[in-house]
């Protein structure tokens, strides 16, 4: 594992173990992962938010050839996927059985689950998938 790895882990790990973001004080626009400047106020009052995430599916797509760790969830489905809150998160789906039920719209949560591993290191990265509530 490289030490960028374990620095960015850091600095992402609560919004990759809470699904934290936050929302302007000003016009209640929420944000995820967290910015510093509300972008329609442009202005630096944001209380922390924590997501409930429960969404619903966008768009998705079946990717067959995976990167070097993923190899344990190919084929992999990836999607868009909206929180109710209005934020948009691209996001792995996870339990998929029957892909012909990916119909954008329907609704999804977002889970706690192994991301990747670090073959050589055998490090394990939890984060969140979206799981299809059919
Ligand atoms: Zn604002």
């Amino acid at each position: 594992m490289s030490r960028n790895l374990v620095a960015e882990n850091w600095r992402l790990e609560r919004s990759r173990y809470l699904l934290v973001g936050n929302k302007c004080t000003e016009c209640e626009k929420y944000y995820f992962p967290n910015v510093q400047i509300c972008t329609d106020c442009n202005i630096s009052k944001l209380d922390e938010y924590v997501f409930s995430g429960k969404g619903k599916l966008i768009e998705w797509t079946k990717i067959y050839e995976v990167a070097k760790g993923f190899e344990l969830f190919a084929p992999l489905y990836y999607g868009i996927i909206e929180l109710e809150e209005g934020v948009r998160v691209a996001a792995q789906i996870t339990e998929v059985t029957d892909d012909t039920k990916l119909i954008p719209g329907i609704k999804t949560q977002m889970v706690f689950r192994k991301l990747f591993e670090d073959g050589s290191q055998g490090v394990l990265t939890y984060g969140f998938k979206a799981e299809p509530q059919i």
